[in-house]
């Protein structure tokens, strides 16, 4: 048997480093075996995903240098291997379900799906499907077709008698049937859900070996019933544990950087992050911290997996990206490195091009464009302060600008500017009324180049990160400052069913 193993990226957002590690671990766990490993885009759910963040797994991924066999860009016997592709392929498995039996035609309207989950909670019970279609003859199912009434395919479910699901690392875990979900797999729009679509190109990707983030263990109850209903073998499963901060919550962007891409514009190199990553996965002996890739592939041994959270310790990595930089590059390595961080051409001539009609001496130019060759700057909560906005205004105009920010697709000056404008309008207040912040927290200072090409140019992991440190200085919003804040530019919740 060839080991195949995947990552299955969902383009939704940045890539987090918690995909780094799940890619290394996989990519690790198939060259030791002398196996494949395989990048596949999840892009079914159309509402979050976009072009850009594709863009942006396959920069990042291609950046940490770990190469895939087959995936959307280099093609391979089982593509596509983008699913929005593939969604013929979910819609006859899906039939195939209810040919069998095994899945049902589900036509309840969101408002009552709505009202049995209120109940439910109200009742404290955990909030599932509560089986009202599963029931439906032949005749009336039909009759609700004609009408054109809107349906979903969900999965039947034992009612009775336990799973068992066996994980690498783990002891086997017991679940009770009736308490999986019914869960739907095609929606109303004829896509599959993840859980539909993961399974079924697992399985026709020849995917031996699922390895993937532990928040997905409770959906494998779900996925080894469907395994068995299309009667195919299923992959052993190793769920990994999730990163952690130094005080074990959940690594989460709301509290640190989390994006692949932050830590490349910071200027790290891809391979002490990666060594860093490995740290936490591969075994060392006594004073061999320092691992390169193939070392790493040498000593991965699933069985040295810890459970325990592993830490994100950003301290031990800069400790390890300066031992890099100073002992693994000579002089024309190390320059090399510095010019594909800050210093390429068009990147200069673009930052020249800003600079040019605004100093009066060259010397000013260290001043004025600090701030591009920086990671995060050092303001004071004076500075960010020093303008005509009350402070609670002064808070949101940063919590929403990074929002913003964050809610663009592609990123240029003309997405920037709307979405900073956005701010304004969002508070009623005019953009020259609300932008001093905004410059002073990208920039360190109240006036310099312009503000919207500066952010392009800046890009939008350390854009982020800056509006998130300015924020911090004045106060970041509480939990429910946050969530008032957001309902204040959120859009309608759309109908539609499933
Ligand atoms: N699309 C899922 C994700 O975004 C994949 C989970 C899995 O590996 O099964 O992480």
């Amino acid at each position: 048997m060839t080991v195949r193993t995947r990552i299955a990226p969902s383009p939704t957002g940045d890539p987090h480093v918690g995909l780094a590690y799940v890619a290394l671990v996989n990519y690790c766990f198939a060259r030791k075996a002398n196996g494949a490993f395989i990048l596949r885009i999840e892009d079914t759910d159309q509402t979050r995903s976009t072009h850009a963040s594709e863009q942006a797994i396959l920069e990042a991924l291609h950046w940490l240098g770990l190469q895939w066999d087959e995936g959307p860009d280099v093609g391979g016997p089982h593509g596509p291997y983008r699913q929005t592709e593939r969604s013929a392929l979910y819609q006859k498995y899906a039939q195939q379900l209810l040919d069998q039996g095994d899945a049902f035609k589900c036509f309840c309207s969101p408002e009552r799906l709505e009202a049995v989950r209120n109940a439910q909670r109200a009742a404290k019970q955990p909030t599932h499907y509560d089986g009202h279609c599963l029931d439906l003859s032949a005749q009336e199912v039909a009759a609700k077709e004609k009408a054109g009434e809107p349906y979903v395919i969900r999965m039947n479910v034992p009612s009775a008698g336990v799973c068992i699901v066996k994980d690498l690392r783990r002891d086997p875990i017991e679940i009770e049937w009736p308490t999986v979900d019914m869960q739907v797999l095609l929606k109303s729009d004829g896509m599959p859900t993840y859980h539909l679509a993961n399974v079924v190109d697992d399985h026709l990707m020849e995917i031996t070996h699922v390895i993937r983030g532990e928040e997905w263990l409770s959906s494998a109850p779900k996925h080894l019933l469907l395994y068995r209903y299309f009667g195919w073998p299923a992959p052993q499963l190793l769920h990994l544990p999730l990163l952690r901060n130094p005080d074990h919550s959940k690594l989460s962007k709301r509290k640190n950087p989390t994006g692949i891409l932050f830590y490349k514009a910071m200027g790290y190199l891809p391979e002490a992050l990666l060594n860093f990553l490995g740290l936490l996965a591969v075994p060392t002996p006594e004073g061999e911290e320092m691992m390169d890739l193939p070392t790493m592939v040498g000593r991965f041994d699933i069985a040295h997996i810890s459970l325990g959270g592993p830490v994100f310790d950003i301290p031990k990595l800069d400790w390890l990206n300066g031992r890099y930089l100073r002992e693994r590059l000579d002089l024309n390595g190390f320059e090399e490195r510095v010019q594909r961080w800050g210093f390429d051409s068009d990147r200069l001539r673009r930052i020249a091009t800003l600079a040019q009609p605004r100093i009066a001496r060259l010397s000013d130019l260290g001043p004025l464009l600090s701030f591009f060759f920086a990671g995060r700057l050092s303001l004071t909560p004076e500075l960010i302060r020093d303008g005509k906005l009350d402070e609670e205004t002064l808070r949101k105009v940063l919590a929403i600008a990074r929002w913003n920010l964050d809610d663009i697709g592609d990123w240029n000056i003309t997405t920037i500017e709307t979405a900073l404008r956005s701010v304004a309008a969002i508070l009623g207040r005019k953009f020259r009324d609300i932008v001093r912040p905004l410059y002073v927290a990208v920039t360190g200072s109240a006036e310099s180049v312009p503000l919207y090409d500066s952010i392009e140019l800046l890009g939008r992991d350390l854009t982020r990160e800056r509006l998130r440190h300015a924020l911090q200085l004045i106060g970041t919003p509480s939990a429910a400052e946050e969530k008032a804040w957001r309902a204040l530019s959120a859009p309608a919740t759309p109908a539609g069913v499933g």
